[in-house]
């Protein structure tokens, strides 16, 4: 155990003597190695500045969907790039893909009405402008008080200063003077780490909702403006909702006037085995929010899908509170609403959920068979997500000492052996491509298989 303390250096190492001070890396502390420079990405593939080649596990960032080199997504930037690289959609200007994107976008989702798009560049400039957009409704209502925002623990809503607010993930909060005041949050809904003895998924919910009650309750219905969640919680460990959690939870909602703000940055656009993680836990919400898949990571963008109620009283008030003064330079940039549009199109012709629930069954059931190892509390995952919470005594209960690295030696030995995966703590966590092939899901399997006998 001491040699796995010893055997793994942290990622911060990697970046000694660089001149990046890089994301989610820099400040941990210990010993250097080289970073490892990505190169170039070819199906389910990447390949590192020395040509060796990985297995990507992850899609990138959860969010290459359709693989390293899909050659209609290239033609669809290129041909925008020639045509119009940038114009800007502020005032009454914008380009012809940022409206048929917005077209097609509000189309696509039907698990509520949606009536406008709004375009970001990331999920986290989508998750701050739910936050501005809900305080404008709000004001624009008359009701100025009501503007605290509900989000769980161990969420993950991107890092900018409320988007990291909204998060529920201490890293995230310490050092940073955050979470701001008007940002409350609630219970993480994973049954398996939280549940009371006896207590069935059920009656788990039912308790979590009392909870947000209560919590609503407390602060003053009048002063809770909206709720967030991701339909299946990602970078926090990957922790699909306890059954009947979504329903209980919307009741109390609807009970209180609180929107409903759907964080789909990893779960939409066939993850789950769905079109969207709406679909799948039948969530109505008021407000979505979009990136990654969206594009298939091609080009930065993200969208903010408006219900048509708060669309209707942003328009009929901005007479008198003023225009809707938000958005980027490259709110709705053209390059990347023509790659966002090529990526829908791509889905629909490909059959993209059918195209996931044909892969799926083999990926879940083939990690899932290793649940009987001794090191793993618990495998959880659905569709093209799982994650692998590695604890003693099958117990959430028991971690194993932090100082082991459990997490970051499995992932060693799947990067060893030519596999990428994301480790959070002693979580694994992997979301492939939809592009995967079964042989390719069969390779997946055995390189975990292969780095966890390693491990154990
Ligand atoms: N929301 C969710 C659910 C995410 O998983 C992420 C990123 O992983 C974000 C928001 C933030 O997105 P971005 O990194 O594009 O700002």
């Amino acid at each position: 155990s001491s040699s796995r303390a010893t055997a793994e250096k942290s990622d911060d190492d990697r970046f000694k003597g660089h001149d990046m001070l890089a994301p989610f890396t820099a400040g941990s502390q210990s010993a250097d190695v080289n970073p490892l420079i990505i190169e170039k990405s070819e199906g389910s593939y990447v390949y590192d500045a020395n040509g060796k080649k990985y297995l990507d596990s992850l899609a990138g960032l959860w969010s290459t969907s359709l693989g390293g080199n899909e050659p209609r997504l290239v033609a669809a930037a290129t041909k925008q790039l020639n045509t119009l690289p940038f114009y800007h959609s502020f005032w009454n200007r914008t380009t012809q893909p940022t409206l048929d994107l917005a077209k097609e976008l509000t189309t696509m989702f039907t698990a509520n009405k949606m009536a406008k798009a709004f375009f970001v560049n990331s999920g986290s400039e989508a998750n701050d402008t739910q936050v501005k957009l809900v305080w404008y409704y709000n004001n624009a209502l008359g009701r100025p008080e009501k503007k605290k925002f509900i989000a769980r623990n161990k969420a993950y809503h991107g890092s900018t200063l409320i988007a990291a607010s909204l998060s529920g993930l201490s890293p995230l909060h310490q050092k940073f003077d955050l979470p701001v005041p008007f940002v409350l949050h609630t219970d993480c809904p994973h049954y398996w780490r939280y549940h009371l003895p006896g207590e069935t998924e059920e009656e788990f919910s039912t308790r979590l909702a009392n909870n947000l009650e209560n919590l609503i309750l407390k602060e003053g219905p009048e002063t809770i403006a909206a709720f967030i969640a991701e339909p299946l919680m990602g970078a926090g460990g990957v922790m699909p909702p306890p059954a009947g959690y979504f329903e209980k939870i919307q009741a109390v909602l609807k009970k209180y006037d609180v929107l409903f703000i759907a964080d789909e940055v990893i779960c939409a656009f066939g993850r789950l085995g769905t079109m969207f993680g709406c679909d799948k836990y039948n969530i109505k919400p008021d407000l979505v929010s979009l990136a990654k898949a969206l594009s298939s990571a091609y080009m930065p963008i993200g969208a903010v899908l408006v219900s048509p109620e708060i669309s209707d009283v942003i328009h009929s008030q901005s007479s008198q509170l003023g225009s809707f003064a938000h958005g980027f330079t490259y709110s709705g940039h053209p390059v990347a609403c023509a790659v966002a549009l090529e990526t829908l199109k791509i889905y629909k012709e490909r059959g993209i959920v059918d195209q996931v629930n044909k892969i799926a069954p083999k990926f879940q059931e083939g990690i899932k068979a290793f649940s009987d190892s001794p090191i793993i509390g618990e495998i959880r995952g659905t569709g093209l997500i799982l994650g692998t919470e590695f604890t003693d005594n099958k117990s959430p209960n028991d971690p194993f000492p932090s100082e082991w690295g459990i997490g970051s030696y499995f992932a060693a030995q799947c990067e060893k052996n030519g596999m990428l995966v994301r480790v959070v703590g002693d979580n694994i966590l992997m979301s492939p491509p939809f592009i995967m092939t079964p042989e390719e899901v069969d390779e997946l399997i055995s390189k975990y298989g292969k780095a966890l006998k390693a491990t154990e």
